[in-house]
Order: C-alpha cells, then structure tokens, then sequence
C-alpha cells in the first residue's frame, strides 16, 4: 500500500480543484482500503486498492464530485475503526483505561533510556477490604462499587493524568507532569473523594475505603544524578507503599519524601508507619 502513496499524492497535488472538494475519489479508495486493511479485511481492501490505481494509472482526471455514498462509508469506517480502537483500550467494567492502554503509555512517557522528561508520578490505589464487600454484599454490588470507585478517582485529575484498572480492585492514577505535592494532594484528595461518598445511599452499612501507594520520578534533568527508573520499577515502588499504607491501617496514601516514608493527610498523624518492602529504593 505504502507503493502506491506517492502516485496517488501526487495525483492530488496535481488537482488543485479536488483538493479543495476535498480527497478525490482515488483517494477515497485508498482510505477505505486503508481502514479495511486496518481490519483484517484484505481482500475487500485490495478491491479497493486497485479501484485507486486503476483511476490513478488511467490517468482519469478526478470527478470533482464524489459520490456522496461513498464519502458515508468513509466516515462510517473511520468511525468504527475509532470506536474499535478505543474500546480495545478500555476495561469493559469500568470503562476506565486497560493495563494495555497503561503499559502503552507508560512507554510514550518515559525516554528511551527509562528516564522522564517532565516528573512522573504514579499512585496505585487498592480497595480496602473489598472481599468483605462481596461476601456481604454479593458480587453485583461489588462491581458497582468498583465502577463508581472509578468515578470517583477520575474527578478533577489534570490535564494529561488518567486512571487505569491495573487488575482486580487495583487501580492506577498516572500524574505525568506535576511535581511530587501535587501528587501527593491529587491522590489524597482521591482517597477522600472514596471515604467521604455517600456509600450507605447504594447499600444500608456499605462503607468503602482505598489504600495508595505513591511513587514520584522527577524529571531526567532535575536530578541527573538519579538513575533512570523504568516504569515496571516505579510500579513496584508503589506496590511497596501500597504495601505500608494497608500495613499502616489503611485508608491512606504512603510516599516517600526526603528519604521517608510518609502518609499523607489525615493518616499523617499515625504513629506506626510500617517499613516499605525493599524495591529498589536509595
Ligand atoms: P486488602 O485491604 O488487604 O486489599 O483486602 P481485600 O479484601 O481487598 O483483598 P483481597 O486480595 O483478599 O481481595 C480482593 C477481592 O477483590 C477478591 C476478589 O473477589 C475481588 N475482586 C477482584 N475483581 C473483582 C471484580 O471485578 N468484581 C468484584 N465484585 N470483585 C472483584
Ligand atoms: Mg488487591
Ligand atoms: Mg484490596
């Protein structure tokens, strides 16, 4: 297919009057076998294909109409390819984020060396006792609680952050571009969100609380003395004040800053904050 684009660009190019209609008919083709071959749809792509060269090789000046039945089945094509796309990267339950959208843009985030450019923090978040909610609540109940959990972790985040379901009742609120007591507040405001909402109106006794662990990487040039972190490793470092918050009584966000582990907000005041797992931290 890649062959055949400079014939067809400049067959447009040539067409001044096309283009301003507009992609000419080849063109038109072209998408359409481009979003087949993007399917699977090979040979209903290759019909379409050779529609474009034949016009091409032809030498067919361009009708500066194009039938508008074929410009529908462009859009309809692009939409659902859209549509496909994005489904693929959501979790059918929560409609948050999948762990292959997560992984994808982990790996967009960070340097090819493993470093950040602009500080990324990442908070993995875990509901308390969540088991407990299903064996008194049933199973139903539960995933409603995990999809407004989602909810509630996705209000206010900034501009370039999202959530995504990590696996299980574990989440995960990627913070690229804010620097570490922003995080800190965007993920306790998040825990708040969780223990302050209205649980009871769902179920009379419901109560819900999450867990997060907090992991920050300043960016590359801010501490070039830091050894590049890849993103598997931040993960596990918030795994491992994840750990410390559930060890710290829960309902609570552990993070390091100056070289110790804290809990932020109203857990702060906490006496026993348990030792992190050892994950690599220095
Ligand atoms: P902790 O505070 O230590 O995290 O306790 P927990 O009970 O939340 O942890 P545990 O790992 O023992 O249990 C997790 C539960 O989450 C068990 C599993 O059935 C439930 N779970 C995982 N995915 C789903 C889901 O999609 N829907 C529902 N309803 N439950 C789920
Ligand atoms: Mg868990
Ligand atoms: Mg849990």
């Amino acid at each position: 297919m890649t062959a055949l684009r400079p014939e067809i660009a400049q067959t447009r190019q040539s067409d001044a009057g096309v283009d301003r209609q507009g992609p000419g008919l080849a063109g038109l083709h072209e998408s359409i076998a481009a979003l087949l071959a993007s399917r699977g749809q090979w040979c209903q792509a290759y019909q379409h294909l050779r529609f474009a060269l034949d016009l091409v090789q032809a030498g067919q000046e361009e009708e500066p109409h194009v039938p508008e039945q074929l410009r529908r089945e462009v859009d309809r094509l692009r939409r659902e390819h859209a549509e496909a796309r994005e489904q693929s990267l959501r979790d059918s339950l929560t409609d948050s984020y999948n762990r292959r959208y997560l992984d994808q843009r982990l790996m967009d985030l960070l340097t090819e060396h493993g470093a950040c450019r602009h500080g990324l923090a990442i908070a993995l978040i875990d509901l308390d006792w969540f088991k407990q909610v299903n064996d008194s609540f049933g199973h139903l109940l539960g995933d409603r609680v995990l999809q407004r959990v989602v909810e509630l972790l996705q209000q206010d985040l900034p501009e370039h952050a999202f959530c995504a379901r990590y696996g299980g009742e574990e989440f995960v609120l990627v913070l690229p571009r804010v620097d570490s007591a922003t995080a800190v507040e965007i993920a306790e405001a998040a825990r708040e969100r969780v223990e302050r909402h209205p649980w009871q109106e769902i179920a009379p006794g419901l109560r819900v609380t999450v867990s997060a662990g907090l992991a920050y990487e300043p960016p590359a040039d801010e501490a070039p003395e830091r050894p590049a972190v890849g993103a598997e490793q931040q993960l596990l470092r918030a795994d491992s004040l994840l750990y410390t918050a559930k060890q710290s009584g829960r309902n609570a966000v552990a993070y390091r800053a100056d070289g110790r582990v804290r809990l932020a907000g109203a857990a702060s005041g906490r006496r026993a904050i348990a030792e992190p797992r050892a994950a690599g931290y220095y």
